[in-house]
């Protein structure tokens, strides 16, 4: 197995090459950052609810922690690898130094499907996927979160299980959690609401402003896609098309968005949403909208189809949806792309008040959150909007480069040991 075998890793690595150079960063620094310091693999084996007990394949890998203690989700999903996990690692390092919070970028996940497992199964899974990595997490070592296929119940069995291996809780051992034990008031909606400032931002730029004719399509409806698809309706624009792992559901005059949640909100597909239009997940990612959200899986726009991508902005809510040739197809036909690490910072950035909220057993209201959010993603989208221009490259090389300044001035103080 090796770090290079994903596609996703080879774009994250090819994107940092390319702005390393554009910014001519000290070729020592960019060196040890193509790497992850640390990955760990681990065997999860499960009773099965039919008492059989198979063994799944686990990961927690920490790309950098210069900055501060590792940050970044666990995802359950089918494709979960080594490769793919340092590669969400390492943006997760970029994402955190781009919006200046003191910590450093980590991911982990278990390859699995976890729609075929019962509410035991998944909790037996998450205690011994913890109890296998719990020497290298922790409130000041490493702090997980919620990613595709895990969520507050997740993070609950997950502090859960940390706290029972201490003997007292620990409640900034994870993000994500639940308000009742800890959990941030609006980290729920943060990724979702982190998009849509980032739309709004960019609208300022352009002199626009969205309107009840402006179109959105959201590919994925799941933590990210849902509230920002929330915001973006009640700010009047017209959402014709949102999609999940079934395919698409479509309506050129706005679909309604309170009755999709609540469908999906009870755990039922898209696919058998009665009485509306059903398209494919690909024929949403080439509607002629304003607007485009890929807020569902990494690598879902590639060179073979970024030529049918219409769609004038590009706000990426997922990690990685388009690769580097994608982005460079469509922003030389004109369109903008607001990059994964900064258009998905939201979710970061309030999981960072939450452990900053639970250090100190003091909690904000959800105004607080919001505005402290607001404020911080502004000022990282000016950051990077004044960077294109003064590079004259793209938003995502522009994102890289933010990033890479801060990540080499804390490496170059701190140096390398032994040196
Ligand atoms: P989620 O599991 O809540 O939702 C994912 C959505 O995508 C669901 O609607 C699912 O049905 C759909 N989906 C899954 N596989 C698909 C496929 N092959 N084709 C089409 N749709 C598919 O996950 P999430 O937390 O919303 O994460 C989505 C993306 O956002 C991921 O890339 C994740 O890393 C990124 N992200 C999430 C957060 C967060 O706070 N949750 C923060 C930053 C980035």
């Amino acid at each position: 197995m090796s770090l290079f075998e994903s596609p996703f890793f080879q774009d994250a690595f090819s994107q940092l090459e390319s702005a390393g150079a554009t910014m001519k960063m000290d070729p020592n620094v960019l060196e040890r950052l193509k790497y992850p310091k640390r990955a760990l693999q681990v065997s999860v084996p499960v009773r099965l609810d039919d008492g059989t007990v198979k063994v799944f394949e686990g990961y927690r890998v920490q790309h950098s922690l210069t900055l501060g203690p590792g940050k970044g989700g666990i995802r359950y999903h089918p494709h979960v690898s080594l490769s793919e996990t340092a590669a969400l690692a390492m943006l997760m390092t970029f994402k955190c130094a781009l919006v200046g919070l003191p910590l450093g970028g980590a991911k982990g996940g278990i390859k699995v499907d976890p729609t075929d497992m019962s509410r035991a199964e998944l909790q037996a899974m998450t205690r011994r996927y913890t109890t296998e990595i719990a020497m290298i997490i922790g409130p000041d070592k490493d702090v997980p979160a919620p990613d595709i296929g895990t969520d507050g119940q997740t993070m609950a069995w997950l502090m859960d299980t940390y706290s029972q291996l201490k003997g007292y809780a620990v409640p900034g051992v994870v993000t994500g959690k639940p308000v009742a034990i800890g959990g941030s008031l609006g980290r729920a909606e943060s990724t979702g609401k982190g998009v849509v400032f980032c739309i709004n931002f960019a609208y300022e730029k352009l002199n626009q402003k969205i309107t009840n004719s402006t179109t959105v399509a959201i590919h994925g409806f799941g933590k990210v896609g849902m509230p920002a698809a929330h915001d973006l309706h009640s700010q009047g624009a017209k959402i014709v098309a949102i999609s999940d792992v079934s395919g698409a559901i479509y309506n050129a005059k706005g679909l309604n968005i309170p009755a999709a949640t609540e469908w999906v909100r009870n755990r039922k597909l898209l696919r058998d949403l009665p009485d509306c239009e059903h398209i494919t997940n690909e024929q949403l990612l080439e509607l002629d909208v304003d607007i485009l959200i890929p807020a569902a899986i990494d690598g879902v726009v590639t060179k073979d189809n970024a030529h049918k991508v219409k769609a004038r902005m590009i706000a990426e809510g997922a990690n990685g949806p388009l690769t580097h040739e994608a982005v460079d197809i469509i922003t030389d036909r004109g369109g903008l792309i607001i990059p994964d690490i900064l258009c998905n910072a939201g979710g970061v950035i309030v999981s960072y008040f939450e452990w900053v909220q639970g250090l100190q057993m003091f909690f904000w209201d959800l105004d607080t959150v919001n505005k402290k959010l607001h404020d911080i993603m502004k000022t990282a989208f000016d950051v990077v909007w004044k960077a294109k221009d003064t590079y004259k490259c793209n938003m995502k090389q522009a994102a890289f480069i933010s990033s890479l300044s801060r990540i080499e001035g804390a490496m170059k103080l701190r140096g390398m040991w032994p040196g």
